[in-house]
């Protein structure tokens, strides 16, 4: 027997269809690629995505076809989502700041037919065309008056794809399991793999997204998504505000504090979403400009671990809470997040900093255990530490074109690739990437707690952990450090900045200072460069 409700296919374009009609006047204000900034609203902006979705269609562009776009946060880079996925495409976004042979593999891997980009990377689709052997139409986003000289072949000026459509077109109603959209992961090791999200996933996503203890945005909210839309869907924020109807506010091509800060207070700002990194150079640029944050209220930070001391600034020197959120790209992206509990609430603020520190609760939506090397689910005490495993609705559950093989386990679980605890209130944390942990002596030691402790120095700008190898403990912990500007720290320093608040055996065997900490092109710190780096180094006790 089937029940009696509706079967209300959940497709992407009603998530706009609903801002549009609901909340169309709420605004969309973009720090222009061309300079300057633009403003529209959600009801001009479903018109226009809908005149792409036809001008697409005018091209030969069909269902299951990828567009792809190599694309800052804009206007534009929304009217394309929800064009491409509105006509039956799928939209795929393609990291700009991989290596160029990295960005080549990927649309030729994904076959790409269309491919939307900012002025900004000119230089670069002038390069790479020549290789990119699906390619049919490029799409420059902007007005013709901006088109530059340039070897591209068929090149079209967004404006004028535009201009040409007369918007009497239909959304396409295709089946709800049809896919949507295509992100690759940033591939650190091997070739990056696609994760072909479907309506389905990414409705399901925004609700769960738009849930009170994840970013519960709501009409009255204005968000600032300075996580780019090519990072794991700007952790969904483009459709998560569609459904609200919350104000959109997008930096652009910039991820300066100054420009940021300049955002937030002029558009009211009341949340953000961000990597740590951001959130770092922000914190400096207050502090030497002695400016408040205005009507923001909430940050969402995740990506990588949010030091504790950062937690601590945003609340006691501006009344910002900080909200630590886990996911990955094969999670569309958005796994936990870490809201107050009832029970938290009740806690001193030191506690309850403490309990931020953590990746937080899974949303609804999100299962998840930890289990050892044999796969046995481990105790969730807080304590134990094993692989994290996940599964859901908006889970992969295969990479794009069967890249990587069967990646869930009989039960259907995907191993996330990280290790984390699990305490009996159910804040996960994590402790480390499978391979990043550091093992000695037949224990394991987390690389992200040494690093939270550490940056929680004054005079640290930013610290890496690695392990290396050493003849009586297998490995031991390396701390790296990028000193603050104007400051002198010691290793000694540091060493005693740890003393107490690491575990004796965790306790770096040595302390090096760098300039620069490199990163990938999703913001996190690049360990498998730092371990090349450090390869011939040996500890002062390994000699
Ligand atoms: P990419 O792999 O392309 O850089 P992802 O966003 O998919 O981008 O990376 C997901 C991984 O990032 C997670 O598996 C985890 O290791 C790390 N990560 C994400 N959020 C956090 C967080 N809050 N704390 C620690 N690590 C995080």
């Amino acid at each position: 027997m089937l029940g009696g409700m509706q079967d209300w296919p959940l497709l992407v374009w009603k998530l706009i269809d609903h801002a549009a009609l609901h909340h169309g006047s709420r605004e969309i204000v973009t720090a222009r690629v061309e300079g300057g900034e633009s403003r529209s609203n959600w009801r001009e902006v479903r018109e226009r995505a809908l005149k792409v979705a036809q001008g697409l269609s005018r091209l030969g562009v069909r269902t299951g076809d990828r567009a792809a776009t190599l694309a800052w946060n804009t206007q534009r880079h929304v009217e394309c989502w929800y064009g491409i996925s509105g006509m039956g495409a799928v939209a795929h976004t393609v990291n700009p700041r991989l290596f160029e042979e990295q960005i080549v593999y990927i649309i030729n891997h994904a076959g790409d037919r269309v491919l939307f980009f900012d002025l900004t990377f000119v230089p670069l689709v002038e390069r790479i065309a020549p290789k990119l052997n699906t390619v049919e139409h490029y799409v420059l986003m902007t007005g013709r008056e901006h088109v530059p000289e340039t070897s591209i072949p068929d090149l079209l000026a967004y404006e004028d794809l535009i201009a040409a459509s007369d918007g009497d077109f239909e959304w396409a109603n295709v089946d709800e399991l049809t896919p949507a959209g295509l992100c690759y992961t940033s591939g650190t090791t091997g070739n990056p793999k696609g994760v072909l999200y479907t309506h389905r996933s990414n409705v399901l996503h925004t609700f769960g997204a738009n849930s009170a203890d994840a970013l519960g945005l709501t009409s009255a909210a204005t968000i600032l998504p300075v996580v780019p839309m090519y990072h794991a869907n700007a952790w969904g924020v483009p459709y998560a505000a569609a459904a609200a109807g919350a104000k959109l506010v997008m930096g652009g091509a910039h991820f300066d504090a100054p420009t940021l800060h300049g955002l937030i207070m002029r558009e009211g700002v009341t949340l953000t979403a961000a990597v740590p990194t951001v959130w770092l150079a922000m914190l400096q640029h207050l502090e030497k400009s002695g400016q408040g944050m205005g009507e923001l209220k909430r940050v969402v930070i995740g990506g990588s671990a949010v030091p504790r001391s950062m937690i601590v600034d945003f609340k006691e020197k501006y009344d910002v809470t900080v909200c630590h959120a886990w996911g990955m790209t094969e999670m569309s992206p958005l796994g936990t997040l870490g809201s107050l509990s009832a029970a938290a609430l009740e806690k001193t603020q030191q506690e309850q900093f403490d309990i931020q520190t953590k990746q937080g609760r899974a949303i609804f939506g999100v299962e998840m255990k930890i289990v050892d090397d044999n796969g046995d689910e481990m105790p969730r005490d807080g304590k134990a530490f094993g692989h994290l495993m996940v599964r859901g609705p908006w889970v992969v559950r295969e990479y794009y074109a069967g890249d990587g093989g069967h990646v869930l386990d009989a039960d259907g679980w995907f191993d996330t690739g990280d290790v984390a605890t699990i305490d009996p209130s159910g804040y996960m944390q994590i402790t480390d990437r499978a391979k990043d942990v550091i093992k000695s002596g037949g224990e394991w030691i987390s690389s992200i707690e040494l690093e939270n402790e550490a940056v929680g120095h004054a005079a640290v700008a930013e610290a890496a952990v690695i392990g290396l190898p050493h003849p009586k403990w297998d490995e031991r912990p390396l701390l790296i450090v990028v000193r603050k500007p104007d400051t002198n720290p010691s290793k000694q320093d540091l060493l005693d900045h740890l003393e107490g608040r690491v575990a004796k055996w965790w306790m770096p065997n040595d302390v090096v200072f760098v300039d620069e900490i490199p990163h990938t092109a999703t913001g996190k710190i690049q360990k498998l460069t730092l371990r090349q780096q450090f390869k011939d180094y040996r500890f002062p006790d390994a000699a």
